[in-house]
């Protein structure tokens, strides 16, 4: 079967054909490290992850190069650095890290590159030369702009009128500007700001040219696939649609263009200029990742996904359902290919809906059926789920896991201890009580030959 994907260049589906089947190449635009990520950020984590799965499984894990930019200079990093009195490298270091770790947890294969900005400045300097050399960019007072009127394309991903969109997107009007559309890669830096020696003068990189840079420095010229939030079609892949093409002859930067939809609060873009934000480092605290990234999956990626607290009481409910089940055979973390059905939703533009419908259908085929044949068909069942990035927990634990509410695995197994103690002192009275009290807060004991088990209903 072929894949589809949804290019946003060609506004269709179009069947997926790379360039070279042994490297796959995709890149996806990455987090600005100076605070945590909100479940928004997760939301394109998770849904180019799961594309990087699909990828994996269709080309082999060895043959799809993924990379994610980490954007480690950005004013808005200045100014938490000035705000904390920490060294720049330590705060971008430590929202780097936390970003991997919550990411990890939320089931995001980590991408096999993760180029940083500050380590590309040396070929950012280099591109800009050579747009000056081919009047596709200019310097003034300091600055290096692009000169979009070099780019008779520039405006064709969003679509949008060109002054339509500079008016929506707020663009500066500086004296400096030949057109007001013309956009910075290059600003000078004011006293005490970290910047790079270049020949016009001490400043650092715009974030579109970064993209571009590292793009040409890990992946080439021309990738498969990039990717990003819908927000990022306009302004930022439209400059580096034209910085990438300018700089290389024409050749254009990807063959196919994604975009996720927005996550949103009630009626809004969740987003930290608005403060609405809910960051997936607090969310893991409460619930499992793989819950989490169910919710994140509910919807198709390009369609709008609303946050509740419900949908994740949902999503529990639904992972619990799979988990009983799952309870039934013996855990490994050895994964077989996953069933054709959830490979034929997935490849229909990562339909996960659709694929969810599918895990459903063959959790009832697994629950009608008995001995060999169930536990192969709840083995598929696991093959399935964990394409997804799902069901690497044992049972087990799974069952035991931190949830919203409730006592702490530790208070639960302080009262187990309690109970084994009166039952030996046959105060069956108190071991019947912990037991009731245990069961009103949604623990249930089980008791067997090692002593008692617990689980959340
Ligand atoms: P940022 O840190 O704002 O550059 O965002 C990182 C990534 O998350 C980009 O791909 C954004 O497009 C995406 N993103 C930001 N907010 C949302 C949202 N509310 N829903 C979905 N994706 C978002
Ligand atoms: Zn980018």
């Amino acid at each position: 079967m072929s894949l589809t994907i949804y290019d946003s260049m060609a506004r269709e589906k179009r069947v997926f054909e790379p360039a070279d089947s042994s490297r796959v190449t995709m890149y996806v635009c990455g987090p600005t490290v100076y605070s945590y990520a909100h479940i928004g950020n997760a939301r394109s984590a998770v849904a180019f992850d799961l594309l990087y799965r699909v990828l994996r499984a269709r080309y082999g894990a060895d043959h799809v190069v993924y990379a994610r930019n980490i954007t480690d200079i950005d004013d808005k990093i200045i100014k938490a650095a000035a705000e904390t009195g920490e060294p720049i490298e330590a705060v971008t270091k430590k929202f780097a890290d936390i970003y991997r770790a919550d990411m990890g947890a939320l089931g995001v294969i980590r991408p096999g590159l993760e180029p940083t900005a500050t380590g590309h400045v040396a070929p950012m300097i280099a591109m800009m030369e050579r747009l000056i050399g081919k009047g596709a960019a200019y310097a003034a007072e300091g600055h290096v702009l692009f000169s979009v009127d070099a780019y008779p394309d520039y405006g064709k991903l969003s679509g949008a009128d060109r002054d339509e969109m500079i008016a929506g997107a707020r663009v500066e009007v500086a004296p400096y500007k030949k057109n007001p559309a013309d956009f910075v890669l290059w600003k000078p830096a004011k006293e005490g700001e970290p910047g790079w020696d270049s020949p016009w003068g001490r400043g650092r990189p715009g974030w579109h040219l970064e993209c571009s840079v590292m793009i040409e420095s890990e992946l080439g010229e021309t990738i498969d696939i990039h990717g990003g939030g819908q927000d990022l079609r306009f302004p930022h892949h439209e400059n580096e649609i034209a910085q990438s093409a300018c700089a290389h002859q024409g050749a254009p930067l990807a063959r196919y263009w994604m975009h996720n939809g927005f996550l949103r609060m009630g009626a809004d873009k969740m987003s930290k200029s608005l403060g609405n934000i809910v960051l997936a480092h607090d969310l893991l605290k409460d619930w499992h990742g793989e819950v989490i990234r169910w919710a994140l999956l509910s919807a198709h990626y390009r369609q709008p996904l609303e946050w509740t607290e419900e949908l994740l009481k949902q999503s529990k409910k639904q992972l619990d359902r799979f988990y009983r089940l799952l309870e039934d055979i013996p855990f490994t973390e050895e994964t077989g290919a996953a069933p054709q059905s959830i490979m034929l939703a997935l490849e229909d533009d990562l339909n996960s809906p659709e694929a969810f419908a599918g895990l459903h259908e063959l959790r009832d085929i697994a629950g009608q059926m008995d001995g060999e044949a169930k536990a192969a068909a709840i083995t598929r069942l696991r093959d399935a789920g964990r394409l997804m990035g799902f069901f690497n927990v044992d049972p087990a634990q799974w069952f035991q896991a931190a949830s919203s509410s409730g006592p702490s695995a530790e208070e639960i197994e302080a009262l187990i201890a309690e109970r084994a103690e009166a039952r030996k002192t046959k105060n069956f009275a108190r071991s019947d009580e912990i037991r009731d009290d245990l069961a009103a807060q949604g623990i249930i004991l089980e008791d067997g030959p090692q002593g008692a088990t617990w689980r959340r209903a």
